[in-house]
């Protein structure tokens, strides 16, 4: 199979803050595999805060096109492993081959992914629709360009947190999640916020300590007035074990478990061990969040918005209305390029 890529520059509606920084443009990757008659598509984008930079991508993607020139996209399970050790760590281009593999095989027995694992699409969670740290005026300006958005995931986190959220409750009385994206230092102050964040009528509360602080988010969780999900504590199905009992439930991005059998793992067995699976995204056009999509079925929670927060989104799949998403009806990921 010919493994090519291509990167791309995403641009967003608003600038992005979450605790850890900002920025308002990235470069994803497009990644092909074409055999045969017929081509599967990916996409990866890159995550600085686990080291995988564009110029990491480029370069694993360089010697996943060689590994792969000689293989079969039907050898999947050998590909997976092979890929894994020859090329490791680097999980969003472990992701990206996944989609683009699976997309393939999709198309090869004319089959939408979703129903080729037997879900059922009209089953799905609805999804939140995440709002960045901001100023008072743009978050109401936020809020009020998604007035159909059921639920809202705000991102906390740092010393604004009151502000935002007061924000928040003077603009809507939506369902509400809070994201503090390891931004509060302690199992004291979380418990404060989360305190605080209860009487507001919060859902729940996404990693609200920094990653490997299992002891103190323990102590947190038997303090907290509120549910607790692992986010950036949480990778693949082998960190799920000992997260049980310390959180609620886990967040799951195909970018962090490294593909589409990874994050169906990781749900089977965080469902073992009693955890609530949340199927969230990093910075992903449609085609990234549509892969992701056809697990919905399978989640408790959704957070698959990552498209809509662009300026122009190149692809064309999942459609979101009032948060309820639908799976497109087309083979493989059902992906088609906007123009
Ligand atoms: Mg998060």
């Amino acid at each position: 199979m010919r493994l090519t890529f291509q990167p791309f520059p995403i641009e967003l509606k608003h600038r992005w803050t979450i605790s850890r920084g900002s920025f308002d443009r990235d470069t994803n990757f497009l990644v092909s595999i074409a055999h045969e008659d017929l081509t599967g598509f990916g996409e990866c984008c890159s995550v600085e805060r686990y080291g995988q930079s564009e110029a990491v991508i480029r370069r694993a993607l360089a010697m996943a096109s060689k590994l792969f020139a000689r293989r079969d996209p039907w050898q999947f399970q050998t590909n997976t492993r092979l890929l894994r050790e020859r090329v490791p760590a680097v999980t969003t281009v472990h992701a990206a081959i996944d989609m683009a593999v699976k997309d393939w095989i999709g198309k090869k027995i004319g089959v939408p992914l979703y129903r080729y694992w037997g879900l059922e699409s009209t089953i799905a969670p609805v999804s939140s629709f995440s709002i960045g740290i901001d100023t008072t005026q743009i978050i109401r300006k936020k809020i009020a360009e998604t007035p159909d958005d059921p639920i809202l995931k705000i991102k906390l986190g740092g010393q604004w947190d009151e502000e935002i959220m007061a924000t928040v409750r003077r603009e809507t009385s939506r369902p509400v999640r809070v994201d503090a994206n390891e931004g509060w230092r302690d199992a004291e102050t979380a418990a404060r916020k989360i305190e605080w964040l209860a009487k507001m009528q919060v859902e729940f509360v996404e990693q609200p300590l920094p990653t490997g602080c299992l002891d103190e988010t323990a102590r947190l969780r038997q303090m907290s007035a509120l549910p607790i999900f692992a986010d950036e504590d949480c990778h693949t199905a082998a960190d799920i074990p000992r997260l049980s009992g310390i959180y609620d439930g886990i967040n799951i991005k195909l970018m962090k478990a490294g593909g589409l059998d990874e994050a169906r793992t990781m749900i089977e067995v965080a469902h073992r061990y009693g955890l609530q699976v949340m199927l969230g995204c990093m910075l992903e056009t449609s085609l990234g969040i549509t892969a992701a999509a056809h697990l919905a079925p399978l989640a408790d929670a959704l957070d698959l918005d990552s498209h809509r927060l662009l300026k122009y989104d190149p692809f064309c799949g999942i459609e979101v209305v009032q948060g309820k998403i639908s799976l497109p009806s087309l083979p493989g990921l059902g992906v088609t390029p906007r123009d």
